[in-house]
């Protein structure tokens, strides 16, 4: 992939010179970082505003910054107009709301790709199934869906981290072509899971602490609180 971002002077190859982990700089903290570990948005210079690029689609110049609404703040200050340089509007408020609605869609994108190709499991018992038989690579949740979340197989995917909380049983089910209310899917593709969960850790940070993921005790996400907790144990119908 060729780009012509202003921080690709990083770009690094392997050893043995074929496809690199390049880096990129965050135009917050300043620090490098692997590419895929930074979000990355383009700048529309007619009205200032930046435009989140999840899909690292390599279109326009590209600046970057951690997924982290600390770096997203001090970008504003500086780096972003640094990178484009030109002006750039736009609140960190903004920018975290428009990196959960790009991330969302995306990862709606990979699944209604994977349903095309037979790559998803659909509906709770065929997730447990797919789990057990270690056919399953990441689960996906309807945030209403805490009744799927206490079978043991799902349950044990969410402590291990192999899940990620989406949208609600309706907007699941439609993404299945209508299916009615589907509370759980199984991404069956390995590389359609990683890129599942690769674009929801990009926007983790910046979604509401409720609706995170995280197994109960769990460490890693930084903004669990009780609140996510509640949501995985509450009794509810499936
Ligand atoms: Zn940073």
């Amino acid at each position: 992939m060729t780009t012509n971002d202003e921080s690709a002077r990083t770009a690094r190859k392997g050893p043995s010179g074929t496809s690199s982990r390049s880096e990129r700089t965050c135009a917050g903290c300043g620090k490098h970082a692997a590419a895929d570990e930074l979000v990355r948005v383009v700048h529309d210079p007619s009205s200032g505003e930046v435009a989140v690029d999840l899909a690292s689609s390599g279109f326009g110049r590209g600046a970057h910054f951690h997924p982290s609404p600390d770096c997203v703040a001090k970008a504003l200050k500086g780096g972003l107009a640094r990178v484009f340089k030109s002006k750039v509007v736009g609140d960190a408020s903004a920018i975290g709301e428009a990196i959960v609605k790009a991330a969302d869609r995306r990862i709606e994108g990979l699944l209604t790709g994977a349903r095309r190709a037979g790559q998803l499991a659909v509906g709770a018992d065929v997730v447990a199934e797919a789990l057990r038989e270690e056919r399953a690579k990441l689960v996906v949740v309807a945030r209403d869906a805490a009744a799927a979340t206490r079978l043991p197989e799902i349950e044990r995917a969410i402590a291990s981290g192999q899940a990620v909380a989406l949208g609600d049983k309706q907007r699941l089910g439609s993404l299945m072509s209508g299916r009615g209310e589907v509370a759980v899917i199984a991404v069956l593709h390995p590389g359609v899971a990683a890129a599942v969960s690769q674009t929801y850790r990009m926007s983790g940070p910046f979604r509401s602490a409720a609706s995170v993921v995280a197994p109960p005790g769990g460490a890693g996400t930084e903004s669990q609180d009780v609140r996510s907790e509640e949501a995985w144990s509450s009794s509810e119908v499936r």
